[in-house]
């Protein structure tokens, strides 16, 4: 069990998934993507058509490696990494990710491979984390930036993308609040800093929480 545990929630474009895996590997950290979990179930229905969710989920032989510079994702045999980023699963997953009995099986699936890892902690991302997979972490926080520059930073300005990435969040956040930091979880505002500044205040978050 990772000893650890840093819990980062925030909406598409945030840059939650880069200052995470940046954060891991400065501190020797593992890194949790639970949104892959999600894709890769989606993944898994389209491939599937006509399965019950049950049938589904008996089915999914998901692995995913908590190595921040390799978070391959295999789904049985089937190195499933680049796939489950495709404009196709973005706009089929939110759709599932709003069925209660999907979150709950989510849900166990991170705490269970937060529980196995063996490296001395863990960066743990995605929408509810901070609330809902890990609410007694060492540190939470909740990334976020106006949807413009989130935009922006995709080079999505203007684009059908663009459009899909604004039903996510709309979708998503009538499951999860992500937008406003629950009690006792540090909002960190990215919309003016750059990727190292947004590592840099991260880091010295690890810091208060460790040294007061
Ligand atoms: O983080 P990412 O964009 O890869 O997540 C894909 C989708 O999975 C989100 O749009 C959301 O619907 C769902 N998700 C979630 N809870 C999480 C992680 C992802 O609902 N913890």
């Amino acid at each position: 069990m990772a000893e650890f545990v840093i819990a980062i929630d925030g909406p598409a474009g945030s840059g939650k998934s880069s200052v995470s895996k940046e954060v891991a590997r400065r501190l020797g950290f593992g890194y949790l993507d639970t949104g892959a979990g999600y894709r890769a179930l989606a993944l898994h229905g389209l491939n599937n058509p006509g399965q019950e969710i049950q049938q589904l989920f008996d089915s999914f032989d998901y692995a995913i490696s908590l190595d921040p510079d390799h978070p391959a994702v295999m789904v049985g045999d089937e190195d499933v990494t680049a796939e489950i980023r495709t404009e196709r699963i973005a706009s089929a997953v939110s759709q599932i990710a709003k069925l209660p009995e999907v979150r709950k099986f989510q849900l166990e699936d991170a705490r269970a491979l937060i529980s196995a890892c063996n490296m001395p902690g863990i960066v743990v991302e995605g929408r509810d984390i901070t609330t809902v997979v890990a609410p007694d972490a060492q540190l939470r926080i909740l990334l976020t930036a106006s949807e413009a520059v989130r935009l922006a930073r995709r080079g999505l300005e203007n684009s059908e993308s663009a459009e899909n990435l604004k039903a996510r969040d709309a979708s998503d956040s009538k499951v999860v609040e992500f937008m406003i930091a629950a009690e006792g979880v540090y909002l960190v505002d990215t919309t003016d800093l750059d990727f190292e500044s947004s590592v840099a205040e991260v880091l010295r978050l690890v810091e208060v929480v460790k040294h007061g």
